[in-house]
Parts: structure tokens; C-alpha cells; sequence
């Protein structure tokens, strides 16, 4: 058998792959350029392309493809072959410099929310060097960027590559006010824990809305569901099992470096995550794992499904971004040091992140806004749809301390003396875990929990970056203009945690009484819905602040505030449709075929014995009778509904409707059919029920 180190990256033309086959000096420049962002030097580009080729050929592949992130929150290729013809009538495999930095995919159809007018229909990708290309089947993939000719972003990396510089240049300022001067760039580190559904191929294809929007549409309460925690880090089921072992072969051979895998809360739900990475690295390791997830499930007979919420009354699927920032040194810049000077220049940055979760509460709810995700944000399972940070006991302790100039008595009962050139000094918190925080704090890391299970963690990622490098440019800016430097932070540090304790929650975030603290007392945002919190994109504070870091241009930020509510309306308007569908062409006719049946009985029992109250079928019949006119009326009223959405002016009317108008008008037409669902027999019942699927894995 195979041991992992030995194809641990195998289908990577990684560091040792260019080490090992580029000449010296083009390895060296093209390691400047991912280490260190240079511009790559041309001639360097065909050494490269040509020596990535041989390579890619030698293991296997015909085609190349640029591989990049369209805004439709998947991953897009286009596969060219290598081959050219040679003279004597056959061919040789080519590829170029040129074609390895840029491509020109016809993007004419993808969403671009008016960025680019059809006559403009050519984007090009360009070659993103910090992340390795790969191979996928026989498809060499280079990780590319996707722009307009007009230079416009119609992706998801390239913003996120320009708020991980945009964080790189203010942490940068702030170290050497800290006499920091070895580190040459500082960068955000991510490590997606991902959670996900897997039933059996026969159950998926016997229910249109799974095989139609990823949820399930319909589907009354089964009689087990989660209630006895039994799931939870249960024993895994061999078939299970087997996919796992699949999955994390795929993985490592891809260098992505899949770590723990467990049963999750649901029945049929379980998580993989990985060890963290780079950001812009574990955002493409996290496409990825989600594409081969699903293609290894297929292949067992099993369908993965990442939609946020495929069940209603079990748990939904979401994704734990873990985020830090280092240097290149390996310094974790949130992790508390061991001196009051390391610790001082922690605080700072800690202060950076809280005052930026504050600062920017509605960009990082709009980060993880989709359709199916407001179906998890507080629904007391999730993280609510309001930001707050959990910090733990002694870390709060620590802020309250400096807040209000008082000795800090820590867990351990040490005496801190406050003044303006010592900062406490305090152990890491290990031990309180809070689950229900959106944004905790684990020992020297984030853990931002709000993210749906099917989301690109690039959203949430940029936001993040950016807002953290808006905090860290104020403080810069002031801090280097000081004549006092450790007064004048001191003040800051204070002033922040005055300024945005508010955001700060260590208690239980699922609880209602905490919503109401949250927005009553507190006056934190609690945008519930996508139709809610999309158009604050275009705030000016959030447009002012994304613009002087150039993450977005004015009409970028546009362009994806139209695209996500277009995909809300969309999403909705299918389910919508599909809905109207099932209930009409079978839920319908499936009670009436059993009511029909019920009757013929009646009818039988009261031949042989003719004063038969018959009690039992009479009452079903009434029932079974009054809920089909309820669907059918239901289902036509959805149905008006959608027709309305065309007369709506502009997307952000359009989704007042999908949220005020058809979201509703569903709930009560499922609500009907479910009830119908529990008064029909099995055998009548036109889909397989929720036990069915949920217990359908052995
Ligand atoms: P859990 O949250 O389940 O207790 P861990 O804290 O061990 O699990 O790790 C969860 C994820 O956080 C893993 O993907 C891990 O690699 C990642 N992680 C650990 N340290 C860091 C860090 N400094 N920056 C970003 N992610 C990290
Ligand atoms: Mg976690």
C-alpha cells in the first residue's frame, strides 16, 4: 500500500516539483514573485510554462485550463489541449509563456451585474502564481484570476488577493512602530472547517427539490431526528468510512491537507477540515475539496450535499472559518506573547479585529448572505444573524482592566499593575469554548462560524481582511505621528475597547433574550434576511472604506450587490416554481389517488354490512379532502406571487417580494403538503420521507 507522504501532493507542481525542474535562477524568480509579490519576469514565464507541462504530461494530462472563480460562487475551466501539429502530420505538446499568464475566456455568461456590456463580452484570467497549479483528472489547472478588459474584478480572488495586500501594508506599518523590522509581509491564514450531508444516490433522485435547489422542499418531522445526540462523533459507518478514505486520498494527492473528519449533529451529517493555510490558498482548497467531495460520493453511490440548510428541523451545514494573521516570520500576531511589549502588540491587534467586527458588522453578515444561509442564521443551531465576538473570561477580564484603569485580577489571581508602559500580562484561554458565538476568539485565532456550508470563503475572507486593515491604518496613522508612543497606545487600546465593547458577547448567543439585549440595548445590526442586509453594501462608510484599500472600485461593489440579490431572487424563484410543481403534478394527485382509494373502501365495507358508520374513513376523507383544496389554493397563490416578481422595479424591490411575498407563501403551502404527508399512506406518498433519506446511509 501506498504511504500518504509518498503521494502527499503528487498532482501539485509544487515547491519541490519547481525546485527539482526549473533552472535555478527561474526558480528563484518566480519564488520572489510568490513570496514576495514581484512582478514575474517574462522570459521566466516560458521556462516555467514549459517545464510545468513536461511535468503535467508526465503524470497524465492532454489538456490545460485555466481555473478561476466567477462570481457564480463556483469554480469555472475551459480545457485547451497541448497539442500542436508538427510537420511530418502529427503533434507535439505545447504550451507557452503567454498562455500560461493569460487566458481569454468568452465571458459573456457569467454574471457580471452590468460590469461588462455584451459587446465587451472577452474577460481574461490571469495567472495567479501564489497558488500551485494542479492536476485534475487529465487537466492540468492553473489557479488564475477572471477581470473585464477594463480592468474590472469579475471574481472572487482577485479581491481577496487585493485585501490580503491591502491587510499586508497596515500590519506592516504597525510592526515597525513596534520596532518590528525583519518581517517582510504579514498575512491571513485560514482553515475552513467544512460540514456537509451525505444520503444515498436512490434518495436524491426520487426528490425533484433536492435534485433541483439542494433542499428538500417538503418533508414532514420524521419520528427520530437528532433528539438523542447520538450522532454527534459517532461511530462511523463503513460506507461512510470508505468515502472519507476515498475523499482524503483525493485531497492529499491535491496537497490539500485534510485532517479530522467526524460525524456531525445530524443523522447523514458530518465535517472535514483541514490544516489552515494561506488564505488565498485554503480559499481554493476549500473549492476544491467541495467539487471532489461530491465527485467521490458519486462514486460510492452517494450524493453529497452542501447546501446550508437540506432539512428542515435538523441541523443545517455551515462552515467555521478559523482566521489569523502572521508574518512571514511565523509570528502569530494574535497570539498573546510572553512580555508585556509582546503583549502589548497583541492587544493591539485583538483591538484591531473588535473594533473592525464592530466597525463593519454588516459586511461580514453580507459575506455569508445567501438564500439558503438565512435559513441557518438564527435558527437556534446556528450562529445568529447578529455579529458579536466572544473573547472568554480572562481575555474580558484583561480589556475591562485597562478599560477602566483597575488592577487585573486574572483566573489565576495575579496582581497586574496598570500603568502606561506595562500592559498585563496573561496566559492563554484554553478552556472555554463557546459554540454559539459568531466570532470567537480560540487562543490565537478567530473562528468566524456564520458561514454557509456552501459558501466560497473568499467573501468572508475579504471582508475580514479589510476591515481589520482599516483599523490597523487608523492606528498607524496616529501612532506614527506620536510623540509618546506607549501613552499614546495605551489611550488607543483603551479608547477601542470603550468604543466597541458593545460588540463584545461571552454568553449564549442562541439565546432570544441575547437578541433582544443585542438590538435593543446594544444596537447591533440583526439583518435577517439576504433581502435585508445586501443593499448596505453600498453604504458610504462600507464603499469609502473598500475603496481607499482598492479591495472594490465603486462599480464593483455594484455589480456584486445586484449579482447576490439577483441569485437570492433566483434561487427562491426556483424553489418556488418547483414547489408549485411537486404540489400540483404530485402531491396533489398522490392524496387523492389514496383519499379515492379510502373511499372505495367505504363504499365496499357499507356493501357488505350496510349500517357501518365507517367513523375512521369518513373523517380521513374530510380531512385529506380539506387539506388538497388548501394546496391546491396555496399553490396557485404561490404561484400569483411569482408572477408579480416580473412587475417588481429593480432587484432590491424583487427581493422585498421573494422575502415579504413568496418565502411566506411557501412555508404555508409546505406546511399543507407535510400535514397531508402524516395523514397519507407510505405507499401512497409520492417521495421518500425525511427518515427514509436522513437514515438512508448504512
Ligand atoms: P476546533 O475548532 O474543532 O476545536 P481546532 O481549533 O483544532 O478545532 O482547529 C480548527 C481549525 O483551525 C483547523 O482547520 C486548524 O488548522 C485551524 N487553525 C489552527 N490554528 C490556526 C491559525 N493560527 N490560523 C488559522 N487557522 C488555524
Ligand atoms: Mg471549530
Amino acid at each position: 500500500m501506498k504511504k500518504v507522504p509518498d503521494y502527499f501532493g503528487s498532482m501539485v507542481f509544487d515547491d519541490r516539483v519547481m525546485k527539482a525542474k526549473l533552472p535555478a535562477k527561474v526558480y528563484a524568480s518566480l519564488k520572489k514573485t510568490i513570496d514576495e509579490g514581484a512582478t514575474l519576469d517574462s522570459g521566466v514565464a516560458n521556462e516555467v510554462a514549459d517545464a510545468m507541462k513536461d511535468w503535467a504530461v508526465e503524470n497524465g494530462a492532454t489538456h490545460f485550463t485555466h481555473w478561476f472563480q466567477p462570481l457564480t460562487g463556483i469554480t469555472a475551466e475551459k480545457h485547451d489541449s497541448f497539442i500542436t501539429p508538427s510537420l511530418d502530420g502529427g503533434v507535439i505538446m505545447e504550451f507557452s509563456g503567454k498562455e500560461l499568464i493569460k487566458g481569454e475566456p468568452d465571458a459573456s455568461s457569467f454574471p457580471s451585474g452590468g460590469l461588462r456590456a455584451t459587446f465587451e463580452a472577452r474577460g481574461y484570467t490571469a495567472w495567479d502564481p501564489t497558488s500551485y497549479a494542479f492536476i485534475k483528472g487529465k487537466t492540468l489547472c492553473i489557479p488564475t484570476a477572471f477581470c473585464s478588459y477594463s480592468g474590472q474584478a469579475l471574481d472572487k480572488k482577485t479581491p481577496l488577493l487585493r485585501s490580503m495586500e491591502a491587510l499586508n501594508r497596515q500590519a506592516l506599518r504597525v510592526l515597525r512602530l513596534f520596532g518590528n523590522k525583519k518581517a517582510k509581509y504579514v498575512h491571513s491564514s485560514v482553515g475552513p472547517e467544512q460540514e456537509y450531508f451525505l444520503i444515498t444516490k436512490e434518495m436524491y433522485d426520487a426528490r425533484p427539490d433536492l435534485r433541483f435547489t439542494g433542499r428538500t422542499l417538503f418533508g414532514a418531522k420524521p419520528p427520530k431526528g437528532q433528539e438523542m445526540d447520538d450522532h454527534y462523533f459517532g461511530v462511523i459507518k463503513p460506507r461512510v468510512a470508505a468515502y472519507m478514505e476515498e475523499l482524503n486520498e483525493e485531497l492529499w494527492k491535491l496537497g490539500i491537507l485534510a485532517k479530522t473528519e467526524h460525524n456531525e449533529v445530524a443523522p447523514a451529517q458530518h465535517e472535514l477540515a483541514p490544516i489552515y493555510t494561506t488564505t488565498n490558498i485554503a480559499t481554493d482548497h476549500n473549492q476544491l475539496t467541495m467539487e471532489i467531495m461530491q465527485k467521490v460520493a458519486a462514486k460510492h453511490g452517494l450524493v453529497c450535499l452542501l447546501h446550508e440548510k437540506p432539512f428542515a428541523g435538523v441541523n443545517g451545514s455551515g462552515k467555521h472559518n478559523n482566521w489569523s494573521i502572521s508574518t512571514d516570520e511565523g509570528q502569530n500576531l494574535l497570539s498573546p506573547g510572553d512580555t508585556p511589549y509582546e503583549n502589548a502588540q497583541f492587544l493591539l491587534f485583538l483591538c484591531a479585529v473588535i473594533k473592525a467586527v464592530d466597525d463593519y458588522q454588516d459586511l461580514l453578515r453580507i459575506s455569508v448572505a445567501t438564500a439558503g444561509n438565512d435559513h441557518r442564521l438564527g435558527a437556534n443551531e446556528a450562529p445568529p444573524a447578529v455579529v458579536s465576538i466572544f473573547l472568554g473570561d480572562e481575555l474580558d477580564g484583561v480589556l475591562k482592566a485597562i478599560e477602566t484603569d483597575t488592577p487585573y485580577e486574572g483566573i489565576e489571581k495575579k496582581q497586574m499593575k496598570l500603568g502606561v508602559d506595562v500592559l498585563p500580562k496573561f496566559n492563554r484561554d484554553t478552556t472555554d469554548r463557546n459554540r454559539t458565538s459568531p466570532f470567537a476568539f480560540t487562543g490565537n485565532k478567530f473562528e468566524f462560524r456564520m458561514l454557509g456550508s456552501s459558501n466560497s470563503i473568499a467573501c468572508a475572507n475579504i471582508m475580514l481582511n479589510s476591515a481589520v486593515a482599516e483599523s490597523l491604518k487608523i492606528y498607524a496613522d496616529r501612532l506614527e505621528k506620536s510623540t509618546d508612543f506607549e501613552t499614546d497606545l495605551h489611550n488607543m487600546i483603551k479608547k477601542t475597547i470603550k468604543d466597541h465593547k458593545r460588540i463584545i458577547f461571552n454568553g449564549n448567543g442562541y439565546d432570544d433574550a441575547w437578541i433582544k439585549e443585542a438590538t435593543k440595548t446594544r444596537g447591533l445590526l440583526n439583518y435577517r434576511t439576504t433581502a435585508d442586509c445586501m443593499p448596505h453594501l453600498l453604504d458610504k462608510k462600507n464603499v469609502d472604506m473598500l475603496t481607499s484599500h482598492k479591495v472594490f472600485s465603486v462599480s464593483e461593489l455594484q455589480s456584486r450587490c445586484e449579482i447576490m440579490l439577483e441569485n437570492y431572487c433566483k434561487s427562491v424563484t426556483i424553489e418556488a416554481n418547483t414547489m408549485v410543481d411537486m404540489a400540483k403534478t404530485q402531491i396533489a394527485p398522490a392524496i387523492e389517488a389514496f383519499t379515492a382509494y379510502i373511499a372505495k373502501n367505504t363504499a365496499a365495507k357499507k356493501a357488505v354490512i350496510a349500517d357501518i358508520t365507517c367513523k375512521y374513513e369518513t373523517d380521513l376523507i374530510s380531512k385529506l379532502s380539506d387539506i388538497t383544496d388548501k394546496i391546491a389554493i396555496y399553490a396557485d397563490e404561490l404561484n400569483d406571487t411569482i408572477v408579480t416578481l416580473g412587475e417588481a422595479k429593480g432587484i432590491i424591490e424583487e427581493s422585498e417580494i421573494i422575502r415579504d411575498c413568496v418565502l411566506p407563501k411557501m412555508c404555508e403551502l409546505r406546511l399543507a403538503a407535510d400535514t397531508a404527508e402524516t395523514l397519507t399512506a407510505k405507499s401512497y406518498w409520492p417521495y421518500p420521507s425525511y427518515a427514509d433519506i436522513l437514515f438512508s446511509v448504512k
